[in-house]
């Protein structure tokens, strides 16, 4: 039988699995933690550092072609699997999306394509640059900085008012390559979901809408209606446009802000991509014909790909751990038969044995006949796991 690859062993690693186990694959996992969600399921589990070369070389002969989870698994392990293995997405692409100066570059460049671009800004990586942008760019405060590389989950990044709170939070980043992005008014976020085979054959989902607590992906609202029709195809194109200008192999998700720009809809503004599955898709494996991992696995497999139907409308909820730290002190699990008895609940747990504050421990998606049922779950559901984000519901 094939192997299948992935490097890093995380939830999504995990159900990339499942998915790749379904068609009949066997799994290489590259992760060097001994309980990685995806590790603890996978047949081959090569427990070792991204950077270590055997690790490198195991993974490689024992896969027909390597993908990876890890949004910043080093450019040179991906550019070392691919001397012998297909690996998708590349190397050069994960280092553009791994960098925001070169990704906003990316975007900036294909903004004809998308017709959509992105949110003001200013490199800063030196102290002149730092001055100047004082100087010369006050239309960018107030603003986030953010470090060029290695943020996530709003980690990373500091909301500045004036060009003192700049130069104070710069120093606090430890000087390291940023950008500085002007505050936007926003009205609503969104994110695409793309899947490009080695064909160039491409297929996408229909933009879901995102729920942010604390710089954290809360909830996930898929389905018709969730945002303006236009602003969705618009916003489906651009993403579309983002991959096939990459030259893209796999999945991508395409992160968007829907800016109040005086119209009834709001302007849309492209802020970031994933070189993966994205937190905001997991409502595709309970919701959709075709989940955001069953079209890695089909790109990486090279199978053609199916273009993805959503059978329901549906919610996802994250569960944090905060919600098993709220349960009783880490002691307790959470009151998971309340939450099961609802209809259309779909559980999905990581296997993580360690609940802290902010960590990804699973999500709930709830699905539905129609979207009233879909969203009084969803409120039920909340109440009962102490869920925040759906206040506008
Ligand atoms: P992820 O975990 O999605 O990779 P990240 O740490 O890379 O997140 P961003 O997506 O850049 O961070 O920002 C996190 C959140 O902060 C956004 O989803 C949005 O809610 C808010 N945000 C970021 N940039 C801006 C901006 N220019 N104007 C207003 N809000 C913003
Ligand atoms: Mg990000
Ligand atoms: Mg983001």
């Amino acid at each position: 039988r094939a192997t299948l690859g992935v490097l890093g062993g995380g939830q999504l690693g995990r159900m990339f699995v499942h998915a790749a186990q379904r068609l009949g694959y066997f799994t290489a996992v590259l992760d060097p933690d001994a309980q990685s969600p995806a590790g603890l399921v996978s047949h081959h589990h090569i427990q070792t550092d991204y950077h270590d070369p055997a690790g490198l070389a195991q993974l490689a002969e024992l896969s027909q072609a390597i993908t990876t989870e890890f949004e910043n698994v080093p450019a040179q392990a991906l550019q070392a699997l691919a001397l012998t293995r297909p690996v998708a997405p590349g190397a050069a692409v994960v280092g553009i999306a791994q960098n925001r100066i070169e990704e906003k570059a990316h975007f900036a460049a294909c903004a004809d394509l998308a017709g959509v671009s992105c949110a003001p800004y200013a490199v800063i990586e030196t102290p002149a640059q730092l001055q100047a942008v004082q100087a010369e760019r006050a239309e960018l405060l107030p603003g986030i900085l953010k470090t060029a590389r290695l943020g996530y989950d709003g980690k990373g990044q500091v909301r500045v008012q004036n060009a003192a709170e700049l130069a104070a939070a710069w120093a606090e980043l430890g000087g390291v390559a940023c950008v500085l992005e002007k505050m936007l008014p926003l009205m609503a976020e969104c994110s695409v979901l793309v899947a490009r085979g080695w064909d160039g054959q491409v297929v996408s989902f229909a933009p879901q809408r995102n729920v942010h607590v604390d710089g954290i992906l809360a909830v996930t609202h898929a389905y018709e209606g969730n945002m303006p029709p236009a602003l969705a195809d618009r916003a489906r194109e651009a993403a579309v446009s983002i991959a096939q200008h990459l030259g893209y192999v796999g999945v991508l998700c395409v992160e968007f802000f829907v800016v109040d720009d005086g119209s009834a809809q709001g302007g849309l503004v492209v802020n970031e991509m994933a070189p993966r599955p994205h937190n905001s898709g997991h409502y595709t494996l309970d919701a959709c014909d075709a989940s955001q991992f069953d079209l890695q696995v089909y790109t990486l497999a090279g199978l053609p790909l199916p273009e993805p139907r959503q059978h329901s409308p549906a919610i996802m909820l994250n569960l944090l751990g905060d919600v098993w730290l709220n349960a009783g002190g880490g002691q307790r699990e959470p009151d998971w038969r309340s939450v099961l008895s609802l209809p259309g609940t779909h559980l999905h747990l990581y296997g993580k044995a360690q609940a802290r504050p902010g960590r990804k421990m699973g999500h709930l998606t709830i699905t539905g006949p129609d979207v009233a049922r879909v969203k009084a779950v969803a409120r039920r559901a909340a109440g009962l796991l102490g869920l925040p984000g759906l206040d506008d519901l």
